[in-house]
């Protein structure tokens, strides 16, 4: 029974428990594939940026090119000067986020400018990009660090080339100013949340363009940044997750190396704000958990009152079965025993009788009986009255009851003042023997009875045994004690007598 209890409770855990584990396993691996389902869009936001960015740049050297090569030509003279920027001023227009092109000669002074007018004694030779190209004789287009346009204030990003004299010395620089402007309304149209950002960089971690704009990021330079000090060192493409050392915001990134320019692309997104919706599914989720847990907890509270209901109810129907087993054998004693003496009574006597009878017969061992009766009990009563007859009756019971102690033997009230005693597997010797320390005993307790003769109690006893392996009947053995007793009676009392009636070969 307790044992139900507790393999209810063991179920019980074992449900919860893996309801809890299920549903745990099942936020988490969603809350994974949410995360690697922001990455890859962030990595494709990458590529499409990447392939804007580095189609600006070349479309940009490009033009640097064609001016470039005329320049080397056809030389730097006011007309040939007039005709490039006519030129310029026709392809910019194909490219809109060409803010001006300048030409710088040897020195850094301003040639040309494509928005027409060149500042008095403009002169660039102290921009990053003019002394890169007076000291590098590499061709090659350069992306050059944020800068503020000398003409329109406007944050621009160059890209510049180097144009030689003839003879292959420095004559001067060629630069496209991009605005950063143009990008950041690009970048603005990118649905990136509230804590999202979008970077381009140069490979040195120094900030082109980053949105949202803020002032303080141009001419930055990010190279303590994760992304940078490590995971670009891994792989050229990837995602990251990290705190910004900024803000503190846990973002995730995604970032990618172009391969032509030394250009950065990257893009974040609030890890908390990339979990929203994974959030608000979980919260129902969990409270669906939740509510399934208290249903199986209630569910199997039931489960186990019942049991211990049940439990009750069996230990109550026990001890009732019990109880009834006691009043049954007690009433088997009472129906059996005769009230006054404590004796087995007569119907006990009778049916025993037969039983040993037929036992006897059965089994080929003797039967012995012994019929008592107390000597001049009528006086006793006359003299002492009913009630000490009753109890010396109950005494005599007593005396008879300790004379005779062998397992299967029986004494019995026959009825009145007459008492009976069966002896299984006993002969008549036997039966003398017990009859002869009965009287014995009721000699030594000296009851007296002064109407009789002998001044105390006394009694008159007839033994009677069917002998081993002899056939009998329990009558013809009653009849025998009883004319023995009658002798005893007859030849004065307070005596023994014994019938040989049934002894010998003959019945
Ligand atoms: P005897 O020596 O010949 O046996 O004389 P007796 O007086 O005993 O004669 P009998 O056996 O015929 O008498 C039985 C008497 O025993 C009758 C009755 O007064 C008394 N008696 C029988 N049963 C009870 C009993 O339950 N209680 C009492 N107090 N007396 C009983
Ligand atoms: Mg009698
Ligand atoms: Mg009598």
């Amino acid at each position: 029974m307790k044992r139900d209890i507790r393999l209810a409770v063991l179920l019980l855990s074992i449900i919860s428990l893996t309801v809890t584990a299920a549903t745990v396993w099942e936020l988490w691996s969603a809350r994974e594939r949410t995360l690697a389902e922001a990455n890859i869009h962030n990595l494709n936001l990458t590529q499409a940026l990447d392939t804007y960015v580095e189609g600006i740049v070349t479309q940009s050297s490009m033009l640097l090119l064609g001016l470039a090569e005329r320049l080397e030509h056809d030389g730097n003279t006011p007309p040939q000067l007039d005709r490039m920027r006519q030129l310029v001023l026709r392809q910019q227009r194909l490219l809109n986020q060409l803010d001006d092109i300048v030409i710088y000669d040897a020195q850094g002074n301003w040639l040309m400018s494509s928005t027409g007018t060149v500042p008095a004694g403009a002169n660039g030779a102290d921009r990053t990009f003019f002394i890169h190209h007076r000291n590098d004789p590499s061709l090659d287009a350069y992306i050059g660090e944020p800068i503020r346009s000398r003409t329109s204030g406007n944050w621009v990003i160059t890209v510049s080339r180097r144009y030689n004299h003839l003879d292959g010395s420095f004559a001067g620089v060629i630069s496209a100013t991009l605005g950063v402007e143009n990008f950041l309304q690009l970048f603005g149209k990118i649905d990136i949340g509230k804590y999202g950002a979008i970077g381009v960089a140069l490979n040195d971690g120094q900030v082109l363009v980053r949105y949202p704009f803020r002032e303080g990021d141009m001419g930055r330079v990010l190279s303590r940044s994760p992304i940078f000090t490590r995971y670009l060192g891994e792989a050229p493409v990837g995602t990251a997750s990290f705190s910004s050392s900024l803000d503190g915001m846990e973002r995730i990134y995604a970032f990618r190396r172009n391969e032509r320019y030394p250009l950065v692309t990257s893009v974040a997104l609030g890890k908390d704000e990339a979990l929203a919706a994974w959030r608000a599914e979980a919260l129902r989720a969990l409270s669906i958990a939740f509510g399934l847990l208290i249903v199986i907890i209630v569910i199997g509270s039931l489960l186990i009152l019942a049991i211990k209901r049940r439990i009750g109810t069996e230990q109550l129907l026990v001890s009732a079965r019990e109880d009834l087993l006691k009043a049954n054998s007690q009433l088997e004693v009472l129906a059996s025993r005769d009230p006054l003496t404590g004796l087995e009574n007569r119907r006990r006597f009778d049916d025993n009788l037969a039983a040993e009878l037929r036992r006897a017969q059965r089994e080929g061992a003797p039967l012995a009986l012994l019929l008592i009766d107390i000597d001049y009990f009528k006086r006793f009563n006359d003299t002492y009255g009913h009630p000490a007859g009753d109890e010396c009756l109950r005494q005599i019971g007593q005396l008879l009851a300790e004379s005779v102690r062998r397992p299967g033997d029986l004494a019995a009230r026959y009825g009145g003042e007459e008492l009976a005693v069966i002896l299984p597997n006993t002969d008549l010797a036997g039966a003398l023997a017990v009859a002869e320390q009965f009287m014995e005993r009721l000699e030594d307790s000296n009851l007296p009875h002064v109407g009789s003769p002998f001044d105390r109690v006394t009694a008159s006893i007839g033994a009677a045994a069917l002998p081993a392996g002899k056939a009998g009947t329990s009558a013809a053995l009653i009849e025998a004690a009883d004319r023995a007793l009658y002798r005893a009676k007859a030849a004065g009392r307070n005596r023994l007598e014994s019938s040989t009636s049934l002894q010998g070969t003959h019945p």
